[in-house]
């Protein structure tokens, strides 16, 4: 009898609970993998997001063959295939356990249950671990009940959490005695790389895998965790840990970077050292608050506001404006400067996706459901939680979002965020010779810039706009009878 570890967005051997769990089993074990090209599709991954998951998928594949246990990867082209494709290799392989990291998004729980009803009468059942986030999402209610959707008492209370019950860390894993190591083998996971056939000047700035992540978060807290409440806002430094794609593959788990950041914060050995690893963990439970939204709010996943009476703005649909968005051509340099970042890494500065998605929905006024779709199809980091939340925040449509009448204004946010224009200097060559303070305007300048374009719209009455258009989508959802749309 043989214990299986299903692996998804999990993809390391150290701090592991459910492989953990099935060492602990005392069974032979092995290892599946998924892979879901048109599962992959119907999410909008990423391509650079699928090579991180697959170069990461090789380097598991090794390391467990390491420890003696085989990695196989089964062609599952979407989520309805795996109850039979699962079943099927678990009668073959005389599987008797089954072990995983619980996922939140509705059709991943779909999933878990359809895969956990078809093995049950096999007399199997699917062990899950909450290890994917620091609190399980329905773990913490308020007083009354009722899941937190304000940030700031669960963060209180997510702290509270964590000063009674610290994550603890599974031992690493060890080869049983007598168990030889095995030999991966990579080619369908070489195949898929070689289809998406990506240039080596992009996949060049990213490194997959469980030890690059491991090194990536030593160093971070050691070289610039200290520093990050004072750096984390101005897209020139490198003030933030980077670590968002790792965290989303489950390359580095969050019990290991909450463990690492409450050594920092209390040593407090370097200045600012504590409030650094304040804030950086106050980071970690955004992300799992957005995750406890996403898993007792299931209709997110269906393209649904937060807010219902936000279901009633008529957003518009021009997809021209769109598209100078999408290709950093707004004529707003921070703007620009952050879409090209997008483009040409698959990576987003926070402040900067706080920065552009406004500026889709606000100054654009554009569905920010378009905006959303177009990140997931970019972002190395792409994740369904902490994506729907940060646009939704960004639109005010979500739970504890920024105010509607809380417009950025483009050319201030670069001011502040860029004072000396290094980031859109950087990003945006045509605006390189533009001197000093008219990085932040160049149309004040335009023959030092005859190649970047003019604004695409003014920002005169913005706020007044989007006031109108959120009172008017309140009285119709009121005089609807507060009916969702
Ligand atoms: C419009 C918009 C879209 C976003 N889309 C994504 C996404 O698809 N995937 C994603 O991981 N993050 C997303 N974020 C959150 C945030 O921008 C990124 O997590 C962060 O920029 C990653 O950089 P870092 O790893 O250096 O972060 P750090 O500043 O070092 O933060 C540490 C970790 O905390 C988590 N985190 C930080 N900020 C947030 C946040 N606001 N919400 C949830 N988790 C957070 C991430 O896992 C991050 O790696 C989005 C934010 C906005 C405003």
């Amino acid at each position: 009898m043989t214990a299986l570890v299903w692996y998804r967005n999990d993809l390391r051997a150290q701090d592991h609970q459910a492989l953990s769990a099935a060492l602990g089993s005392k069974q032979p074990v092995r290892a599946v993998y998924l892979l879901s090209p048109g599962q992959w599709d119907r999410h909008q991954v990423a391509p650079i997001r699928r090579w991180y998951v697959l170069a990461s998928l090789h380097e598991l594949g090794e390391t467990l063959g390491k420890l003696g246990i085989p990695l196989d990867i089964l062609p599952c082209d979407t989520f309805d295939e795996a109850p039979a494709v699962l079943a099927a290799y678990c009668r073959d392989r005389q599987i008797r356990a089954l072990f995983c990291t619980r996922e939140y998004p509705l059709n991943e729980l779909r999933r878990d249950r359809a895969v956990a009803d078809t093995l049950r009468p096999l007399g199997i059942e699917l062990q899950g671990f909450d290890d994917a986030v620091i609190i399980p999402p329905r773990a913490l209610k308020t007083g009354q009940g009722t899941p937190y959707t304000v940030f700031t008492p669960y963060r209180r209370r997510w702290d509270e959490c964590l000063a009674e019950a610290p994550p603890s860390l599974p031992p690493a894993p060890k080869k049983p005695a007598g168990v030889a190591p095995v030999t991966f083998d990579a080619r369908a996971l070489d195949a898929q790389i070689r289809l998406l056939d990506l240039p080596d000047t992009l996949t060049g700035l990213w490194q997959p895998g469980e030890k690059a992540a491991q090194k990536q978060l030593q160093q971070f807290a050691d070289d610039r965790l200290a520093d990050y409440r004072r750096d984390r806002d101005f897209p020139a430094l490198p003030g933030t840990s980077l670590l968002s794609t790792a965290l989303s593959a489950g390359t580095v788990s969050p019990a290991r970077c909450v463990t690492l950041a409450r050594a920092v914060q209390r040593a407090g050995s370097k200045a600012g050292g504590k409030e650094g690893a304040t804030t950086w963990l106050s980071e970690i439970a955004w992300r799992d608050f957005y995750r406890q939204i996403m898993a007792n709010f299931p209709h997110l996943a269906w393209g649904a506001p937060f807010r219902p009476e936000t279901g009633y703005v008529q957003w518009s649909r021009d997809e021209q404006l769109f598209q100078a968005w999408c290709e950093g051509r707004t004529g707003y340099p921070l703007v620009d400067a952050a879409m090209r970042q997008l483009n040409s890494t698959g990576w987003m500065h926070n402040r900067l996706r706080m920065v552009s998605a406004m500026f889709l929905s606000k100054n654009l006024f554009i569905d920010w459901r378009w905006g959303e779709s177009y990140f997931m199809q970019q972002l190395i980091d792409g994740d369904f939680a902490a994506n729907n939340g940060g646009w939704q925040w960004s639109a005010s449509t979500g739970t504890d979002a920024a105010p509607y009448f809380r417009v950025f204004s483009p050319i201030r946010q670069s001011e502040r965020f860029d004072p000396d224009g290094t980031f859109i200097r950087q990003q945006v060559p045509a605006l390189r010779d533009l001197p000093g303070k008219q990085i932040h305007q160049p149309w004040k300048a335009p023959l030092l810039a005859p190649d970047y374009p003019a604004p695409v719209v003014s920002l005169e009455g913005v706020r007044d706009r989007v006031t109108a258009a959120f009172k008017a989508a309140k009285n119709i959802h009121d005089s609807a009878g507060g009916a969702s749309r």
